[in-house]
């Protein structure tokens, strides 16, 4: 459970500036099926998940410019943008929120969020001053002033349904809401319990295994990991991460020994 390196800060910076400069270049797009009906569109760094029922759900919307690659993977399935009844929001950082305003503009989609996050994504606070620990946590937000200021200035967009632990949205079948908050303050997982699978945003990483989530990144790492446990304690089979591949079997266990390994009290 490492702090992140200031190297590890910088290529961050540098991958997310130059996958997308410019704004309006079309990343390519890799749309994986993961459980029938459910895909995975990587998008330049981060993870944007279509559920396709009846109708459509997005869970996250990638950096700000990447929204046409988006819906261009919703084509790519044979569906329509229009067919996105709602957008669900991990947590308000801008890999996650940056091309949210447009996808609701072109779906027309209701947007459901963390009501802890509210300000942030409706642009009331700027998602560069939400909190990070430690030094490396402050050089990194200098670093999002930056990016947050000039090559993906985030677009708000109103928010429809602030959602909280315990909510049960019906929108692909039943979508739970879990707060997993630590590496944002609202931070939360939406999980399926009818399907096993479960979409926790940066409450851990899957690059290329899955890790804790660096600390810098977090705006309260001791509460970031209480919150791993929380999601350890659920049962589950598929679990997708906002970076990184997804665990497709026995996600639950991974997560589990995870904990183990770092010397963490078990939590069952
Ligand atoms: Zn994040």
């Amino acid at each position: 459970m490492k702090d992140t390196s200031l190297s590890t800060l910088l290529c961050i910076l540098f991958v997310a500036t130059s996958a997308s400069s410019g704004c309006n270049s079309t990343p390519p797009v890799l749309t994986e099926e993961i459980a029938p009906g459910i895909y995975r569109i990587k998008v330049s760094r981060s993870n944007v998940y279509l559920l396709a029922g009846e109708n459509l759900v997005l869970i996250d919307t990638g950096m700000k410019g990447e929204g046409k690659a988006i819906l261009q993977a919703i084509k790519s399935i044979g569906r329509k943008p229009g067919e996105v009844s709602h957008i669900l929001i991990t947590h308000a950082h801008i890999d996650h929120t940056g091309s949210l305003a447009f996808l609701k503009q072109a779906t027309g989609a209701k947007v459901v969020a963390s009501v802890k996050e509210i300000d942030y994504v409706s642009g009331l606070k700027k998602t560069w001053t939400m909190g990070r620990e430690g030094f490396g946590g402050k050089v990194f937000k200098i670093m999002l002033w930056f990016m947050e200021t000039f090559p993906f200035k985030y677009e708000p967009a109103s928010v429809d349904f602030p959602c909280k632990d315990g909510d049960v949205l019906e929108c692909f079948g039943k979508v739970n809401v879990i707060e997993t908050p630590g590496h944002s303050i609202g931070s939360v997982s939406y999980y399926l319990p009818d399907r096993k699978i479960i979409f926790i945003g940066d409450a851990l990483s899957g690059v290329p295994e899955p890790k804790f989530p660096p600390r810098a990144g977090c705006s309260d790492y001791q509460q970031a990991l209480r919150s791993v446990k929380i999601i350890a304690a659920l049962n589950f089979s598929t679990c997708c991460f906002g970076h990184g591949n997804p665990i497709k079997d026995r996600a639950d266990t991974v997560i589990r020994k995870l904990i183990l390994a770092a010397g963490a009290p078990s939590v069952r």
